[in-house]
């Protein structure tokens, strides 16, 4: 199948989820999860109606901005974000999913406020209390999101998981529902300079469930484009 072939059976896919759980598909905003796939390969797909680009490494991203990958569309950072790599992020993409500790916060604020430029951040939960994942754990969220006052180069607009890899589309169910509850519970709490409007979470295996729970915003590769063909490891 090709990229746009793909494309348009993940829309239709959105479209019936949203439309199961009565909600408009026009508010679900598809991220097509561009990592390994090369500038051509992108604009294929952007040419094809792909609305958003997400990248996961800040190096790819910069080659392939560099090569003009992600015009027509808009590009957002969904992977783990080092401190001292958030400055060429900055200003560039319109939103960046994953971050994770109050001292990234802070490093986008400050990267932001030299550039005179307000930066749209999301931040991400741990759902799944998993060891080897980053994000805030539920219960740190709180202090996470009262600490966005004083930060006035960012905006938090939300929140993003990565739930544990599941078998099963269901299984994600529980962490799907966490995040939704953890959007609710923590959007009444008003904090400062924090507006709850992005719900990020559900990729090729689980876009669906994760639409039935409220997401408004899916993060899909695979389905889209296909297998990613990691190279060997050195022999
Ligand atoms: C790669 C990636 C995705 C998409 O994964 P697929 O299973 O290929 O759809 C979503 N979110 C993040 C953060 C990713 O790195």
């Amino acid at each position: 199948m090709s990229i746009a072939e793909n494309l348009a059976q993940v829309k239709s896919n959105i479209a019936k989820a949203a439309e199961a759980a009565g909600r408009d598909p026009s508010e679900i905003l598809l991220v097509g999860a561009t990592k390994m796939n090369d500038a051509a390969r992108v604009r294929e797909a952007i040419a094809a109606g792909l609305p958003c680009c997400g990248e996961n490494r800040v190096q790819e991203l910069l080659e392939k901005n560099a090569a003009g990958a992600y015009e027509g569309a808009q590009l957002h950072f969904i992977g783990t974000l080092q401190k001292n790599k958030a400055k060429y992020l900055v200003g560039l993409v319109s939103l960046i999913h994953s971050v994770d500790s109050a001292e990234l916060m802070r490093e986008i604020s400050r990267q932001a406020e030299k550039r005179g430029i307000v930066q749209d951040i999301l931040l991400e939960v741990n759902t799944g209390g998993e060891a080897s994942k980053s994000g805030f754990s539920p219960a740190a969220l709180p202090m996470a999101l009262e600490a966005a006052k004083d930060f006035s180069g960012i905006r938090v607009r939300g929140l993003m998981t990565i739930p544990p890899i599941c078998r099963a589309p269901e299984e994600n169910l529980p962490y799907f529902r966490l995040l939704r509850q953890l959007f609710i519970d923590n959007g009444e709490k008003k904090y400062d300079n924090v507006y709850m409007d992005f719900m990020s979470m559900g990729m090729s295996g689980d876009y669906e469930a994760a639409i039935a729970c409220g997401a408004n915003i899916v993060r899909v590769g695979t389905a889209i484009f296909g297998q990613r063909h990691y190279p060997a490891p050195p022999a």
